[in-house]
C-alpha cells in the first residue's frame, strides 16, 4: 500500500506541494532561519562547555555557576522567539520586544528554586531535596493550556501561550540534559543527550513558528506584493 502510493508520482507531487506550502510562507527567508538555529545550538553548547570548565574549578563560585546556567537558559529563549518571529526582526520594534519577554520567560523558570525553598540565598535554592515546580512539563503543559483556552478573553493570551511553551519548554528541555524531563505523575525520563536536546529545541522553535504563522496571536501580510512578511501589530505589549 505504501509502496504504491510512493511509486504514485501525484501523490509524491501532491505531498511536495502540500508541504511547500506549509513550510514557504513560514520561512521566507530560509538562511535566517538556519543562522538562528545554528546560534541556538552555538550557545547551548557554549552555556554547557561554560558551566563544565566552571565545575572543574573548585574556586568557582555558585553564584557564578548559576549566572552562567540562567543566561544561558535565557539567551537560547530569546533566540528560539526569534526564530519565531523570523524577518519580522528586521521590520519592526514589537518582534524584539518579544523576545526580550520570551527571554525574561525562559530565566524566570528559576525562580521556582527560591520559591520552594522560601528564601533568597542561593546555597539552599540550589539543595532543594526535589525538583522545583516550574520545572515540571506537565504542570507547563497544563499552563500553556489554560492560556490559551483564555484567548478568548483577550487575544494576548494566545501569544503568551507560546511564550510560556517556547520559554519554558527550551528551559526544560536544556535542563533535561542533566536530570531529564520530568513529567508528573509519570516521574522522569532518563537524561537527555547534548544533541537531542539541542535538536528538540530547534524543533520546538522551527514548531512554535509554523503555529505563530498559523494563528497563534500573530497574522501575516505580503507587503506591497513582496516576498516580505511582517505581523499586524497585536495588543501585547
Ligand atoms: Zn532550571
Amino acid at each position: 500500500m505504501i509502496l504504491s502510493l510512493l511509486q504514485d508520482s501525484s501523490f509524491i507531487t501532491t505531498m511536495r506541494q502540500t508541504i511547500l506550502s506549509l513550510l514557504q510562507p513560514a520561512f521566507p527567508s530560509p538562511f535566517v532561519t538556519v543562522a538562528m538555529c545554528c546560534a541556538i545550538v552555538a550557545v547551548c553548547g557554549l552555556g554547557d562547555h561554560l558551566l563544565v570548565k566552571t565545575y572543574s574549578i573548585k574556586q568557582s563560585s555558585r553564584l557564578l555557576r548559576a549566572l552562567i546556567d540562567n543566561s544561558s537558559h535565557a539567551l537560547i529563549g530569546g533566540l528560539s522567539w526569534a526564530v519565531v518571529e523570523g524577518p519580522a526582526l528586521f521590520t519592526g520594534s514589537r518582534a524584539w520586544l518579544h523576545c526580550v519577554l520570551c527571554t525574561a520567560i525562559a530565566s524566570a523558570v528559576d525562580v521556582d528554586h527560591f520559591l520552594a525553598s522560601g528564601t533568597f540565598r542561593l546555597e539552599k535554592a540550589l539543595k532543594l531535596r526535589g525538583r522545583p515546580p516550574f520545572h515540571n512539563t506537565g504542570l507547563l503543559v497544563l499552563a500553556v493550556i489554560v492560556c490559551w483556552g483564555l484567548r478568548g478573553w483577550h487575544r494576548s493570551f494566545s501569544l503568551l501561550a507560546l511564550m510560556l511553551l517556547v520559554g519554558g519548554l527550551s528551559h526544560q528541555l536544556r535542563d533535561g540534559h542533566r536530570r531529564g524531563l520530568w513529567v508528573l505523575p509519570h516521574g522522569s525520563s532518563p537524561p537527555l543527550s547534548a544533541g537531542v536536546y539541542r535538536g528538540l529545541i530547534v524543533l520546538l522553535a522551527l514548531c512554535a513558528r509554523l503555529l505563530y504563522c498559523r494563528g497563534w496571536g500573530m497574522a501575516m501580510e505580503d507587503v506591497g506584493g513582496r516576498e516580505k512578511y511582517y505581523h499586524r501589530p497585536t495588543e501585547m505589549v
